[in-house]
């Protein structure tokens, strides 16, 4: 820790870690500000997001809201395709790159829109698992040279629009998850008279370390086992389709922390690939699946938020390895096909949230000058401050602090000692408390029961948020976002706090937080000033937690900023497309209810009201209308 006072930027940044889990976009100003670079190839672009939300004040946009890059996604897109064409030419590889985008991990129209255009000169394409999925990806224009993959469990309106797709010119893989699924393609594509593109899915042996390793393993949900897939192909042969069989598929998990379970997985699926070359069947498509990894901690470990590689290796591993079995078996390079959806998405969008208040254990004081006739309990606490001056065991006086508690609790129970003494007792054991963790800073040794002081005394901070809409993952699976302050980063942060969202749901709060030594459970951050409005930053939220929220507590989803830089003013930026949130009456329609004939009965109440002489008319309407507002209006918190 710096010495007090003196604080700067660099500071912050080695706190934050803003550029270790950055991706190259965000930064730390000179000014303090968070800044987004938003432009790979272009490092004068930047944007200060203090000006966005200006901008999004001025136009009259409610907090929180999502922002969108769309300049990141487009930089995410260049990135993975050029990566994977630089290291075929590097490689001598023969085969080409033929990505595909998954819409489960951001289905939201702008994105796709913005990927399949950035993609265009890739040939970069779709991937659906689902019936909906696939009804979407079918109405994008994507490249003619360009794949659309079918994955998921499929019926049998799934498997006819796919062969529609066929008919119309798409380059449409149906990617066969069970046995049951080919027998009805077959049935399908004779019945129509349309030839279908086939993938078969591996189950692997190579199962990815972290929390999607579920994905492979002869427990996977998905695909089939070696002797399926022979069964499969040797069934399409003698339906005279064993032509149609091109492409070999598997995927092994999502957030892939460790390289090795890449190229384990890479070995295992060009040895099934070469091995169905020598049987006859030549595939022109080999595809990796997903799983290509983000760094939310910043750590570069095998850590379940983290991974131990960058997109460089990740695609070195894929060309190489595919190469390498390729050229030993003496079989054609395939064509590589890969399924990044997080890495492509990840970094483009943030939630931006405002603090608004602070929640303490500590904050309320009693004055507890000595009373005559004062209850030994409140003396005896009294006397434990006067020790800690005097430099006696620390660790005997938080022992005491917390006995004498107890002591009071029980004591109130008993009516021995009154409301006024307990209130007088905590707050005395609040301050003993601040006392002995400023003691225990200038220890060697921390006891244990003592290590948890800096979390009781820590604040929380209310954010006008709810974490099920916005950052699903880190209530269901403990996924680690980065947070950050968006300004004062030139101050040095005094306050450590822990995070609550404004549902009346106690898991409604964010305790883990990516800083320099790892996972801490609070996060300094900077004390409130009145008047002054304190925004976070909650990152790399544009992959699943975007799409995956819900409705706890009726709290919507976030109103939506698209923001695009200027090409002529590297320091500018314009919002281009404002989505509105939802409003209460469109959640309670969700939810069956009838916004309309409830703003009706509330009138009628109204009414009722004034006609009993409770209201005059004037103030009747005034509360008419302000229902009504209320109605129209965003979930969340009202705050100017
Ligand atoms: C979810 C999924 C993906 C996307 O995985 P990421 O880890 O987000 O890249 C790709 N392919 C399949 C089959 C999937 O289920």
């Amino acid at each position: 820790m710096p010495k007090r006072g003196k604080w700067s930027v660099e500071d912050a940044e080695k706190l934050y870690g803003v550029k270790r889990w950055g991706g190259g976009y965000f930064e730390i100003g000179p000014n303090g500000n968070l800044h987004v670079t938003p432009d790979a190839h272009n490092e004068e672009m930047r944007i200060d997001f203090k000006d966005v939300i200006a901008e999004i004040k001025e136009e009259g946009i409610q907090f929180p809201v999502v922002l969108r890059f769309h300049d990141i996604l487009r930089s995410q897109v260049a990135l993975l395709n050029e990566t994977f064409v630089k290291t075929i030419e590097e490689a001598e590889y023969q085969g080409q790159y033929r990505g595909v985008y998954p819409v489960k991990v951001n289905q939201m129209r702008e994105v796709v829109e913005e990927i399949v255009d950035a993609g265009e000169k890739f040939s970069y394409g779709l991937e659906a698992g689902s019936k909906a999925e696939l009804l979407t990806v079918l109405a994008f224009n994507t490249p003619p040279d360009s794949l659309t993959i079918l994955n998921g469990y499929k019926d049998e309106e799934f498997i006819r629009l796919s062969l529609l797709a066929r008919k119309l010119g798409r380059k449409v893989v149906v990617v066969i998850e069970k046995f049951s699924e080919l027998i009805m393609l077959v049935k399908w594509s004779k019945e129509l008279d349309i030839e279908p593109i086939i993938g078969l899915r591996s189950k692997m042996t190579v199962k990815g370390r972290g929390k999607w390793e579920g994905s492979a393993g002869d427990r996977a949900k998905f695909g089939l086992t070696i002797t399926e897939i022979i069964n499969a192909a040797r069934y399409l042969e003698e339906q005279g389709l064993g032509h149609c069989f091109k492409l070999l598929h598997f995927h092994i998990g999502s957030q892939l922390t460790d390289i090795r379970a890449v190229k384990e997985a890479i070995n295992e699926g060009a040895m099934i690939y070469a091995e169905l070359h020598h049987m006859g069947f030549k595939l022109d498509y080999v595809d990796v699946g997903g799983g290509l990894g983000i760094d939310y901690d910043g750590s570069k470990s095998t850590n379940d938020s983290s991974m131990n590689y960058n997109i460089e290796e990740y695609v070195a591993d894929v060309v190489f390895g595919m190469k390498e079995v390729c050229d030993l078996e003496k079989v054609p390079h395939p064509t590589l096909v890969s399924e990044s959806g997080r890495a492509i998405t990840a970094h483009h969008s943030c939630v931006v949230a405002e603090i608004v208040g602070e929640i303490r254990a500590n904050s309320a004081q009693m004055d507890t000058q000595k009373v005559d006739g004062e209850h030994v309990l409140v003396t005896n606490m009294r006397q434990l401050i006067d020790d800690i001056e005097h430099k006696e065991n620390l660790q005997e006086i938080f022992n005491d602090a917390s006995q004498y508690k107890e002591q009071a609790a029980d004591a109130f129970k008993l009516r021995v000692i009154s409301l006024e003494e307990l209130a007088k007792i905590e707050t005395l054991y609040w301050q003993i408390m601040v006392e002995l963790q400023a003691g225990i800073q200038r220890q060697d040794f921390i006891p244990e029961d003592m290590q948890e002081l800096d979390f009781n005394l820590s604040s929380q901070y209310l954010c006008n948020f709810s974490v099920f809409q916005s950052a699903a993952d880190t209530w269901a699976i403990d996924q680690v976002l980065p947070i950050v302050p968006l300004s004062r980063m030139n101050e040095k942060p005094t306050v450590n706090c822990s995070l609550v969202d404004i549902t009346c749901d106690s898991d409604g709060k964010i305790d883990k937080f990516v800083l320099e030594k790892g996972i801490s459970d609070v996060l300094p951050m900077h004390s409130l000033n009145k008047d002054e409005e304190y925004h976070l930053g909650m990152f790399l939220t544009g992959a699943y937690q975007d799409v995956m929220g819900d409705m706890h507590n009726l709290f919507g989803r976030l109103n939506e900023v698209h923001i695009f830089s200027h090409d002529d003013d590297p320091l500018d930026f314009y919002i281009e497309e404002v989505v509105t949130g939802s409003s209460v009456d469109d959640v309670l329609s969700i939810m069956q209810y009838h916004p309309k004939s409830m703003a009706r009965e509330v009138k009628k109440l109204i009414d009722a009201n004034i006609a009993s002489g409770g209201m005059r008319p004037r103030e009747g309407v005034k509360w008419t209308d302000f229902y009504e507002d209320c109605l129209k209006g965003y979930t969340y918190l009202k705050t100017s």
